[in-house]
């Protein structure tokens, strides 16, 4: 059975958080990894109610450094210390992302330097490749230094259990040559590995923030299975308000998952002018992309 990728997310809003939406910020479990994807205000409060422990996080990506997505993050960095934390905490960011965290650093007090933070600036690229996932990124389109995110489990040859009962072959170390594809001697049979082999296929999860549409975009998310992307706006808003203020429409981001291809969308960053009426977005949206959720917060989809 293939390990699950949960994703919750924690706050669904843009700019001014309502009742209803908190700031920008999504935690991605996958393994041993919490992975924090942008730290909007109170993003801490949305783990307690979520029922998460903050503690938790491995790892955090900024998509960019407006206030939406960051202010959360003394906060957050002043709890871990409270508590304790004892890991290194791995902070990727776009262009600027050291200084800034340097920044947020002091607002934390001097205290803050018992943390152990590796701050890493990216553009493009593979950014951390682990055996079994990488993350990758690309420079978005918006009024500062941006990126969007793709998290990608990777590819994997895995035993098929109910081959292994049928020929009662027991629980041992030779099981890891079986899974290398390699003929192993059990019982005083040949037993061949690469007849009990089934492929997992790869799964990805793509973050598409703040941004202006951009091919870039659609790159990133090409063919992922759930593609998160911001939709702040309405069809109905002009395409000068739009790009004055660097963000998607609804079916904007409903064409980046059509050209990319991917699997599902989850429309996040709504304008609190939607507050009490997400399904203008999610219709716009699903006119042309059909498998298209705009979810609320603390909601989580595993995949
Ligand atoms: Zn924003
Ligand atoms: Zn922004």
């Amino acid at each position: 059975m293939a390990e699950r990728i949960e994703l919750t997310f924690l706050g669904t809003g843009s700019a001014i958080p309502t009742s209803r939406r908190n700031h920008p910020a999504m935690l991605l479990k996958y393994k041993g990894e919490n992975i924090l994807v942008d730290c909007g205000e109170g993003t801490q409060r949305q783990f307690r109610k979520a029922g998460i422990n903050p503690c938790k996080i491995t790892k955090i990506l900024i998509s960019h450094w407006h206030g939406d997505h960051v202010f959360g993050l003394p906060g957050i960095l002043n709890t871990l210390r409270l508590n304790g934390y004892n890991r290194k905490l791995e902070i990727y960011g776009p262009e600027g992302s050291k200084e800034w965290v340097r920044k947020y650093l002091d607002l934390v007090g001097r205290r803050g330097t018992d943390l152990d933070l590796k701050v890493v600036e990216v553009s493009s690229g593979v950014i951390i490749n682990d055996e079994d996932f990488f993350v990758e990124c690309e420079e978005m389109d918006h009024d500062c230094p941006a990126v969007g995110y793709s998290f990608v489990v990777k590819e994997k040859m895995r035993l098929d259990k109910d081959k292994l009962v049928k020929l009662k072959i027991p629980n041992s170390p030779l099981l890891a040559e079986l899974a290398k594809g390699k003929v192993v001697e059990i019982g005083g049979k040949k037993v061949d590995g690469k007849k009990l082999l089934y492929k997992e296929e790869a799964r990805k999860v793509s973050f598409v923030m703040d941004t202006r549409m951009n091919e870039n975009a659609v790159n990133l998310a090409k063919g992922a299975d759930l593609l998160v992307c911001e939709a702040t706006f309405s069809k109905e808003e002009s395409s000068e308000l739009l790009g004055e203020r660097a963000h998607l429409s609804s079916v904007e981001a409903a064409g980046i998952a059509k050209k990319a291809g991917v699997k599902s969308l989850a429309l996040v960053h709504l304008s609190q002018r939607y507050e009490g009426i997400p399904k203008i977005i999610l219709g716009e949206a699903r006119e042309v992309f059909e498998d298209v959720i705009v979810p609320e917060d603390l909601e989580s989809v595993e995949l």
